[in-house]
């Protein structure tokens, strides 16, 4: 399936000089969705994974789905201080500035999932704080990578996506 032709380009969005990829026209199609859930986890053994975790805010929407369609649990990944304690919270840098994510204090095997990867240190940040949250990360893929802005690997692979720019 051509999940390019339902990614929309947006220039000089949120800053100028910034060519987002919107994933809106692909989560407005059923068939385009059924494919993802179905292709996104094509190299996993889903008898392994107990959560699927998705980080704020486009994350929450493919994990939930994932999570819904094979019969697995959903954990957040949250800006900080929107979730109620026990939290581990985890600072990283952006581009410009810094930026605070939060999980709730748990356990479990977990497969970390987000739209978009591009320089990669919101996935890290991500993969170092559920360690550190008590879970156990198995896998990560996202649904679009930008392969231009980073080389992540996640136990020696390259990071699964179902889309390269
Ligand atoms: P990174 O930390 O890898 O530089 O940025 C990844 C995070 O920023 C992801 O959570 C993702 O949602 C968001 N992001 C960065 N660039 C884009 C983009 O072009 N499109 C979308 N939809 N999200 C982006």
């Amino acid at each position: 399936m051509d999940l390019k032709s339902l990614i929309r380009d947006v220039p000089d969005f949120p800053k100028e000089g910034i060519l987002f990829r919107d994933m809106t026209p692909l989560l407005q199609s059923p068939e385009a969705m059924s494919y993802v859930s179905k292709n996104f986890i094509q190299n996993v053994d889903l008898s392994q994974i107990d959560y699927f975790a998705g980080i704020e805010s486009r994350g929450f929407i493919l994990a939930a789905h994932l999570a819904s369609t094979h019969n697995k649990g959903f954990l957040p990944i949250r800006k900080a201080g929107k979730l109620p304690p026990p939290t581990k919270r985890i600072s990283y840098q952006l581009e410009y500035g810094s930026a605070e994510i939060e999980l709730p204090i748990g356990q479990g095997r977990i497969m970390i999932v987000d739209d978009v990867l591009a320089t990669g240190g919101t996935l890290q940040a991500a993969i170092d704080l559920s360690f550190l949250a008590g879970y156990k990360v198995q896998e990560v893929a996202v649904l679009v990578n930008l392969t231009f802005l980073n080389q992540m690997k996640f136990n020696n692979k390259e990071v699964f996506s179902l889309v390269q720019y």
